[in-house]
């Protein structure tokens, strides 16, 4: 199967202590993220009495705080209408224990074991179903639970909206927020000041949760004026594929070290541009592929890499679609092209600026049809599909990123 094996995550040779192997990959949330941001945005401008939480998909797995009360008139949101799974979802404050589906599980002898029950297992994943696991799926197990802030009638904060609850490795999770005033909140995620994008009383952030970020709670600090709320977010961890790279193909990565890191340095660089205008919530993106292309996902997001035996893991950067050479890669949607040239490592490559801290890459491409400083429309060819630079046969490397965080490509298509 044609991929790239080189390391592109969160840098060169950097490791972490997986304790996790997946056995298969199991996708919890495919898309959405687009969509759902811009139902928000969209009704934001149309409706400004109106919360994007009333149009959030059925299912969404979405955490809201209200400050008004069920039942009072108006519009609003009761989290029964968003997501069964919102309700019940408890906020984990302990390391979060997971358990590896084996082949023959069932949710009720999981549950047995683990001295809980098939109804809070069902809720603390997300499942619609008590039959709808799979060898190798990652379930959450438990931990102790801790109440979220209350916000309060009269207070300066109305509502806060999470998407997706709660955010795994590699997502892309979403803040909305609203304020009775015109005002501009601040958010900090651990030690992390996250952007803010304010639009009269509402605004909205992008938090990218690393596909190799420790697998603990942080806690989400939103001040407006002179209050501070802090809600404890605990990223889950993520399924992915555990993939060991032969000696023989790492040998280019290892023994070219420097050329790897110069490369991965100026990639670093332009990945971590925010330009202030362009992306935002009512933008979609698309697939980077024609609707009648025959592709495989040769090399899913986030897979754990191992180069030549050696014990230190990174993680795939991107998703690998395996393709025919000549096959006309996609602007998946508007952006401004940053770079358009031939790398060591990542062969021929476009990267896009979208704004806001939103980019994507593709590497490997066969030929160039576009140049740096060239705005592009959704759908504009930037190349064709090749084996350039480090690559074992034919693919598109799609990759995105948010303020220099790869994050999984997949959850914003729609
Ligand atoms: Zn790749």
């Amino acid at each position: 199967m044609w991929r790239c094996w080189h390391r592109t995550s969160t840098g060169p040779g950097k490791t972490s202590d997986v304790r996790r192997v997946g056995v298969s990959s199991p996708r919890q949330q495919p898309g959405r993220l687009t969509s759902w941001l811009a139902r928000c945005g969209g009704l934001i401008l149309v409706l400004a009495w109106t919360w994007c939480g009333l149009v959030v998909p059925a299912h969404a797995d979405g955490l809201i705080i209200s400050s008004r009360p069920a039942g009072e008139a108006g519009p609003q949101v009761d989290a029964a209408q968003v997501s069964p799974v919102a309700r019940a979802v408890p906020v984990i404050v302990a390391q979060p224990r997971t358990y590896v589906v084996q082949r023959g599980d069932t949710l009720s002898a999981i549950a047995t074991r683990h001295g809980t029950s098939v109804a809070a297992l069902m809720a603390l994943n997300g499942l619609a179903s008590a039959d709808r696991i799979q060898a190798g799926q990652i379930l959450q197990i438990g931990g102790a639970v801790s109440p979220l802030p209350q916000l309060s009638a009269d207070g300066p904060l109305m509502r806060v909206q999470f998407w997706p609850w709660p955010p795994r490795q590699g997502q892309t999770m979403a803040i909305w927020l609203q304020t009775p005033a015109e005002v501009s909140p601040t958010l900090r995620f651990g030690h992390q000041t996250i952007p803010v994008t304010a639009a009269g009383r509402h605004s909205w952030a992008l938090i990218p949760i690393d596909a190799l970020a420790a697998t603990e709670t942080r806690p989400l600090t939103i001040t407006v004026g002179s209050m501070t709320w802090v809600f404890p977010v605990t990223i889950w961890p993520g399924a992915f594929e555990v993939q060991q790279i032969p000696a023989s193909a790492s040998d280019p990565i290892l023994s070219q070290v420097e050329r790897v890191n110069a490369e991965w340095a100026r990639m670093a660089a332009l990945f971590a541009r925010r330009s202030a205008d362009g992306w935002t919530p009512r933008s979609r993106f698309v697939l980077p592929l024609a609707a009648d292309v025959n592709y495989e996902l040769s090399s899913p997001f986030g897979s754990r890499r191992t180069y030549g035996g050696s014990t230190g893991i990174s993680a795939h950067a991107g998703e690998d679609f395996a393709a025919p050479t000549g096959t006309p890669v996609l602007a998946p949607a508007a952006g401004t092209v940053v770079l358009a040239e031939s790398l060591f490592v990542r062969g021929n490559a476009v990267v896009l600026d979208h704004g806001r801290g939103v980019l994507t890459g593709y590497w490997h491409l066969d030929t160039l049809a576009v140049t740096a400083g060239e705005r592009v429309r959704p759908g504009q060819v930037l190349g064709t599909v090749g084996n350039t630079g480090l690559s074992t046969g034919p693919h598109l490397h799609w990759e995105l990123r948010v303020d220099g965080v790869a994050v999984d490509p997949l959850q914003w298509l729609e």
